[in-house]
């Protein structure tokens, strides 16, 4: 922490695909939010609002570059494609560290209130590199949403995954715990399990989770699923490993199968054996695809990770403040 003359600089990381309709909502209510904390004597004037632009097929990036030409708060990252949530929120995390003191990221719908930015900022001033924000209520989500979530949240822990139920990618993180997160290097990126690893000194704020107040939600089931395994393949082996005490026990009972077989052959009556040996060759075959699968799952991580492929490609940055280096 600086002393009370320069105060921290705080940016607000937002990735945005195709969210034309809400961005100027989003802008103004976070220009009051932020003006109220500079004029509060909060943060430095020189804090922004950084919008990473995801590859949007629509005006956001142009929506971005008129902010910005009217409001020096307003800051922009264009990548050059579209890379998913998490790759944007990390090339906005990676922009914004060289920048600032603290990093708040959120999602450009505002679903998370903003109002508890003041508890992140009393956090972080208490020491805190890593807040973490979390939903004290999913009541405005739809039941189908909150289904999955709880069981996505349940099976991570279930695999021992270190994860914070119901905290999504709404945080603030420190400089220096930047700078750490800049250390891993993995392509496979999910930051909610990354964070955790990092370490440091972290607390919670909990708030309430509105619903989204215009435009379509960018994470369809299908996005949503491929999300969820990501997150469990990324920091777990533990299926690996489940698939070969499986695959054991059924060996063992395989076993059990052919001393029946076999003595059945030697009664004279083994053509009563056809459905077991019917059942398990399927079930067999069955597992072992599953087993395969699952190892190819792993394989192919590793592939992905090997040839260590830019996570993001920025294709323009907007903001006024020189670099410090
Ligand atoms: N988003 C993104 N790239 C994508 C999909 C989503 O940058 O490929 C952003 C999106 O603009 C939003 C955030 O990720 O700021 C969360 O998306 P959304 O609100 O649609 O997800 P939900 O709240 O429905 O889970
Ligand atoms: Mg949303």
């Amino acid at each position: 922490m600086k002393d009370s003359k320069s105060k921290d600089i705080l940016y607000i990381v937002i990735p945005c695909y195709n969210e034309e309709p809400v961005l100027g909502e989003t802008s103004s209510r976070l220009k009051v939010k932020m003006t109220a904390l500079i004029d509060g004597g909060r943060i430095s004037e020189n804090s922004r609002v950084l919008f990473v632009d995801d590859g949007s097929r629509d005006k956001t990036w142009e929506i971005i570059e008129s902010l910005h030409a009217s409001d020096s708060l307003f800051a922009g990252v264009k990548l050059s494609r579209n890379r998913g949530h998490q790759n944007a929120l990390l090339a906005g995390l990676m922009t914004a560290k060289d920048k600032a003191d603290a990093v708040i990221s959120m999602d450009a719908d505002l679903q998370d209130d903003i109002e508890a930015i003041d508890a992140f900022l009393d956090k972080y001033a208490e020491g805190c590199d890593i807040v973490y924000g979390v939903r004290s209520s999913r009541k405005k989500d739809t039941a189908f949403k909150r289904g999955t979530a709880n069981m996505f949240y349940g099976f991570m822990r279930l695999l021992g995954v270190d994860i914070i139920n119901n905290h999504a990618d709404y945080r603030l993180i420190s400089k220096r715990a930047l700078e750490a997160l800049s250390e891993y290097k993995e392509v496979n990126i999910f930051l909610r399990g990354i964070v955790r690893q990092i370490g440091f000194k972290s607390d919670v704020v909990y708030y309430e989770r509105s619903e989204r107040f215009a435009g379509e939600s960018k994470y369809p089931l299908k996005k949503m699923m491929s999300f969820a395994f990501d997150g469990v393949t990324s920091f777990s082996i533990k299926p690996i490993r489940m698939v070969t005490v499986v695959g054991f026990l059924i060996f063992l009972v395989s076993l059990g199968f052919i001393v029946y077989a076999i003595v059945q052959g030697l009664m004279g009556n083994s053509e009563a054996g056809w459905s077991s040996l019917f059942c398990s060759l399927w079930f067999l075959s069955g597992i072992q695809i599953m087993a395969i699968g699952i190892v190819g799952e792993y394989i192919g991580k590793i592939y992905i990770e090997v040839k260590a492929r830019p996570r993001y490609i920025i294709d323009k940055y907007i903001d006024d403040i020189p670099n410090e280096q």
